[in-house]
């Protein structure tokens, strides 16, 4: 096709490929969802339908992104996680990104009508932002993970306590933040307890953990997990042999089931016995 005097705007367009070879994380975020959550009446600290529409909407993005192999979700935040040898979209950074918000945000007004079958939703509509962000080390990604979940601990606890003391205990906000202000986690708990006879750790696991979303197969049995990563060791027929596993270890991910669970990903164990998680 000729080229019109016009194409020359082309090249102001610059590349944004992000880093080969690195776990890219996606995370999205709810725009004002403390005004959306006033305005729908969301129950505090934690709306489960709310929250399950989060989760409903996440296990769509992963149907339809099969890069994507765990995501994991808190209040109105999702972090979808790509395998460092991903090569969607090039790795280009603004399609990777834009291309889970819109994904994620179709999905989350096309169900909401299923988890808020009372409650239309109308304008202004529900909105998201994104950004991906590149962690080198497997140790990174982890700890990239095991920072949200406990940002999620955190807030849970202080929320729940912070609402215990509104709705059970009778305060008004101010007087609960200034209560709270520069409490230890050991004080909330017993706020809880001797105030409420609410014991956190009897709190449902999905506000306390948050929800992680993943392809799941069998688990492997603890104790048995011989972690590979000595590629150099391999002859030629090994690597040609695990070439065919891998083609076939990537057609059986397609097609693994997508579950949501509330466990804890910060100790070891969750990846120990998922070795195909971080493989
Ligand atoms: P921003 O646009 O900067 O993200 P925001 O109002 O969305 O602002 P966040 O820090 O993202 O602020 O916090 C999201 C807020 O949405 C929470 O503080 C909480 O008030 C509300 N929220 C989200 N999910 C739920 C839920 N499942 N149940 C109750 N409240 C929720
Ligand atoms: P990519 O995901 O790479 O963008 P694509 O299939 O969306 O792939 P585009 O180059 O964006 O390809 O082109 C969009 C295509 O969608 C057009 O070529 C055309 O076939 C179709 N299309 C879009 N809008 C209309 C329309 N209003 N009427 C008919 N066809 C349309
Ligand atoms: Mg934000
Ligand atoms: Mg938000
Ligand atoms: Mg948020
Ligand atoms: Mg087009
Ligand atoms: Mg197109």
């Amino acid at each position: 096709m000729a080229n019109s005097k016009y194409e020359y705007v082309k090249a102001f367009e610059q590349p944004d490929l992000l880093l080969p070879n690195t776990w890219i994380v996606v995370r999205i975020d709810g725009r004002g969802f403390h005004k959306f959550s006033d305005k729908y009446a969301f129950e505090k600290p934690n709306d489960r339908r709310a929250l399950d529409l989060m989760n409903a909407a996440a296990m769509k993005v992963m149907s339809e992104l099969p890069d994507i192999f765990i995501a994991y979700g808190i209040s109105d935040e999702y972090s979808f996680v790509f395998h460092k040898s991903c090569t969607l979209f090039e790795r280009r950074s603004s399609k990777l990104v834009t291309t889970i918000v819109s994904t994620f945000t179709a999905y989350y007004v096309h169900l909401w009508s299923n988890f808020f079958p009372d409650l239309p939703l109308t304008a202004p509509l529900p909105s998201f932002d994104g950004r991906a962000v590149q962690y080198p080390s497997v140790q990174n990604l982890r700890d990239y993970m095991s920072w949200r979940q406990v940002d999620c601990h955190i807030n849970n606890l202080y929320n729940t306590t912070f609402w215990a003391l509104i709705q059970n205990g009778g305060m008004d906000a101010k007087t609960a933040e200034k209560e709270l202000a520069g409490s230890l986690a050991a004080d909330k708990n017993e706020i809880l307890f001797s105030r409420f006879k609410i014991n956190y750790n009897n709190e449902p696991e999905m506000y306390k953990k948050g929800s992680v979303v993943f392809r799941d197969y069998e688990l492997v049995e603890p104790g048995t997990v011989e972690l590979e990563d000595d590629e150099s060791a391999k002859t030629v027929e090994e690597a040609a042999l695990s070439k065919t596993q891998a083609e076939k270890d990537r057609k059986r991910r397609a097609k693994a089931r997508i579950t949501v669970q509330h466990v804890d990903m910060i100790k070891d164990e969750f990846w120990e016995r998922r070795p195909w998680l971080l493989s």
